[in-house]
């Protein structure tokens, strides 16, 4: 077979040169997967401590995101611990008892998953679980690893998150029509504080450019999704 019958086949169906390109279908399910277990663990953070965390809609979520799990390997660290190879390793408490109080968070590494545990070793030190790993060093399961609180690193990607939507929302809010009520507002604005300084302070709120300048704000605030930042706006378009 001459190597030009093979080209075809192979431009259709070239998944080892995609895995050099690209990520792999076990780590890019785990990332989704593990951004509903972050999301899980920032919301332990904030419910109260007698909170069985099993019963957040945040563990419902994540669990139904696991349907997405086919067995691959996967990598699992506890700062300060060890590197296991699940989250129902028997030296972590997942959930320690009925009530579920208390629980191991696991800083999730999905990078490494659908990796050999000899590949996932080399990229991430020696920090072995020994129950996870029972053919694993003596000398690398004696080590700890230094990683950070999962919890915080949770919150941290939520904040991040929030900024990022925030942010998407107000770019997605932005119409030449709000832009036409936030001018009209800052004009009119301009117009009623100069106007203040033509007269005592008692007369500042009544007049016609104070009446415009109200009449504008309505607009605006009519034309405006709830919380927009038209000061922003208004300074992106340079007319603040
Ligand atoms: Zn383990």
């Amino acid at each position: 077979m001459s190597p030009n019958t093979l080209a075809p086949a192979r431009s259709m169906c070239n998944n080892k040169d995609m895995e050099t390109t690209t990520k792999t279908h076990e780590v890019q399910t785990d990332e989704r997967i593990a951004q509903t277990y972050g999301e899980f663990l920032a919301a332990t953070y904030d419910a109260p401590k007698s909170t069985d965390p099993r019963t957040l809609d945040e563990y419902a979520i994540w669990e139904s995101a696991e349907n997405e799990y086919d067995g691959w390997s996967r990598f699992f660290a506890v700062p300060g611990g060890h590197i296991h190879s699940s989250m129902n390793c028997s030296t972590c408490n997942r959930v320690t008892n009925q009530s579920g109080q208390t629980f191991t968070a696991f800083a999730w590494l999905p990078a490494l998953s659908g990796l050999t545990a000899a590949d996932a070793i080399a990229a991430h030190g020696h920090a072995l679980c020994s129950v996870c790993f029972p053919n694993a060093p003596v000398s690398d399961t004696n080590k700890s690893v230094k990683i950070a609180d999962p919890v915080q690193e949770a919150l941290a990607a939520r904040r991040e998150r929030n900024i990022a939507e925030a942010q998407a929302r107000y770019e997605a809010a932005i119409t030449p029509e709000l832009d036409a009520l936030v001018v009209a507002f800052i004009e009119a604005e301009a117009a009623q504080k100069a106007y203040t300084r033509t007269v005592e302070p008692s007369e500042w709120y009544q007049g016609p450019a104070f009446e415009a300048s109200k009449a504008a704000y309505a607009a605006l605030n009519a034309g405006m999704p709830e919380g927009f930042d038209f000061y922003t706006r208004a300074k992106d378009l340079g007319v603040r």
